[in-house]
C-alpha cells in the first residue's frame, strides 16, 4: 500500500496502480475512491471492502476537510489516528491512501467552489448552511486527484449522498455512485467517529436516535402515515434522554428531499440531535407497498 501525501504522488502511483493491472490482465482497469475524514471504523471499512471487491485499484482519501466545517464547530476537535488508519487500509488491501495536508489541498487564495443549490439547503443544510459547499467541492477536488470510476459513500450521511448524486449527474461527472447501507453497533447505535467523543453516559443516551427511527418504522408498519404524528412520536422517543438537545425531525421525499406531509412515496425519516457539543445524525427509509 501506497500513502501518498500530495496530489501528484496520488497521480503517479494510481496511474502506475492502473498501469500494472492492464498490462497484467489486458483489459482497462477500474479505480474505486473512498473519500473519508479518517478514525476509521466499521462503516468505513463496509465501503472500503466494496471498493476492494468491485475494483481494480482502490484509493482511500483521509483528509479533515476544513471547508466543511463553520468557525464554531468541532474541526479542532475532530480525531486523526493516521497510523491506526493506515493500518486498518493495509489489512483491507487498499492500494492507495491519499492523506494530504490542508494546504496541499487548499491554496491561499482558494476562490471556485461547487455549489449544489437545492437538496443541500433543508436537514443538515438548514443548521450548516455552508457545510454541503464545502463537501461537494472536496469531494470535486477528490475526483480530480484520483480519477476513479466508482466512488463510495454510506446511507448514513443520507442527504450527502443525494446531494454528491445530484452534483455527478448535474455537471456529468464520469463516476458512478454507491451508497452503501448504514452499519450499526449491536445495540442500534449508528457508527460514527464522533461517537467516541461522548460519554460512556451520553452514549447510552444516544441510543434514542435508532430508538426513534424503530419507532417511526412501528407506526409506518401499523399504517400510520401522517408525518406530524410520526414525527411528534419521535419527539418523544429522543426526549427520553435528559441531555439531548433536537436540532432536527424531519421526513421528506427520498430523493428530491422535500418536505413530506403524508409517506405515500419512499420517505427519508431523518434527525440531528445534539449530545453536549456532538451531534449525530441517522436515518431510515421508508417505503409505502406499491399499488
Ligand atoms: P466521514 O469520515 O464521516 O466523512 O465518512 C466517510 C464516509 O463513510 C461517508 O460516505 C459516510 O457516509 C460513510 N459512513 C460513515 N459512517 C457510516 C456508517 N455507520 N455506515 C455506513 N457508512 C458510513
Amino acid at each position: 500500500m501506497l500513502l501518498c501525501k500530495t496530489k501528484s504522488e496520488t497521480r503517479l502511483a494510481l496511474s502506475g496502480a492502473r498501469s500494472a493491472v492492464e498490462n497484467s490482465l489486458a483489459r482497462p482497469s477500474s479505480v474505486g475512491l473512498v473519500p473519508t475524514m479518517g478514525a476509521l471504523h466499521d462503516g468505513h471499512l463496509s465501503l472500503i471492502r466494496r471498493a476492494v471487491a468491485e475494483n481494480d485499484v482502490t484509493v482511500v482519501s483521509i483528509f479533515v476537510n476544513p471547508t466543511q466545517f463553520s468557525p464554531s464547530e468541532d474541526l479542532g476537535d475532530y480525531p486523526q489516528p493516521l497510523e491506526n488508519d493506515l493500518d486498518l487500509c493495509r489489512t483491507e488491501g487498499v492500494d492507495v491512501v491519499f492523506a494530504p495536508s490542508p494546504p496541499e489541498m487548499y491554496d491561499p487564495d482558494f476562490s471556485t467552489w461547487v455549489d449544489e443549490t437545492s437538496l443541500s439547503k433543508g436537514l443538515c443544510g438548514a443548521s450548516r448552511p455552508s457545510h454541503f459547499r464545502g463537501v461537494t467541492t472536496i469531494v470535486a477536488k477528490l475526483f480530480n486527484v484520483t480519477s476513479p470510476d466508482r466512488a463510495y459513500f454510506g446511507q448514513k450521511d443520507a442527504q450527502q449522498a443525494a446531494v454528491i448524486k445530484r452534483f455527478v449527474r448535474d455537471l456529468d461527472v464520469p463516476v458512478d455512485v454507491v451508497v452503501c447501507p448504514i452499519v450499526r453497533r449491536t445495540d442500534g447505535l449508528a457508527m460514527s467517529s464522533r461517537n467516541a467523543s461522548l460519554t460512556p453516559p451520553l452514549r447510552e443516551e444516544a441510543l434514542v436516535l435508532s430508538d426513534a427511527l424503530d419507532e417511526a418504522v412501528r407506526l409506518f408498519n401499523s399504517g400510520q402515515i401522517d408525518t406530524s404524528a410520526v414525527k411528534t412520536a419521535m419527539t418523544s422517543a429522543v426526549s427520553a434522554a435528559p441531555h439531548a438537545r433536537i436540532d432536527y425531525i424531519e421526513i421528506v421525499d427520498a430523493e428530491t428531499l422535500a418536505p413530506l406531509e403524508t409517506i405515500d412515496r419512499p420517505a427519508l425519516v431523518a434527525l440531528a440531535v445534539f449530545f453536549a457539543d456532538t451531534r449525530l445524525i441517522d436515518n431510515r427509509i421508508l417505503t409505502p407497498p406499491k399499488g
